[in-house]
């Protein structure tokens, strides 16, 4: 089960994209506007955005740019068909991928799990843990694992990578 949150204005498409995120088992989330989106976006923990680039008080590419300066979360920008610059500048602004309007709900679905297990492979932060694949590094504990088997023991924090 993952969380999503849709940012998205046509409250039709946005509920029809609900019923089918929350028929496959998804945790789903709506906000009609941009403000109120980014707010959402940036204190909810969700595991992938689905953003509408027009949006009113502040459009998705702003939205994301916002979004990108605090998160790697997956986001899918949701752009009108043939605006060309909203695909080409939301991909600019970080976004992982886009589904032009109007879309095949088969298709929506199948982009969010392949963003979703691409994360799963990327770089993580949580707290004092960086993840990178089967490494991760804990700060609190002062231990860097692979696979789960410990590989070193730090006796001073992970802090002593600035002197590198
Ligand atoms: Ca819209």
């Amino acid at each position: 089960m993952s969380k999503i949150l849709i940012i998205e204005d046509e409250a039709n498409i946005a509920r029809f994209i609900e019923l089918e995120l929350k028929h496959e088992g998804n945790e789903v989330d709506k906000a009609l506007d941009g403000r109120a989106g980014l707010e959402m976006a940036l204190s909810g923990g969700y595991d992938l955005i689905l953003l509408d680039v027009m949006l009113p008080v502040l459009n998705g590419l702003e939205v994301l740019r916002r979004i990108r300066l605090e998160s790697e979360v997956p986001v899918i920008m949701l752009t009108a068909r043939d605006a060309v610059m909203d695909k080409v500048s939301g991909l600019d602004a970080g976004a992982d991928d886009y589904i032009t309007k109007p879309f095949a709900i088969e298709e929506l679905l199948a982009r969010i799990r392949v963003a979703l297990k691409k994360r799963g492979g990327g770089a993580t932060i949580q707290s004092n843990k960086l993840q990178i694949g089967k490494v991760v590094l804990d700060e609190d504990r002062h231990e860097v694992t692979v696979d789960g088997k410990m590989l070193s023991f730090l006796t001073e924090s992970l802090s002593c990578f600035t002197h590198l």
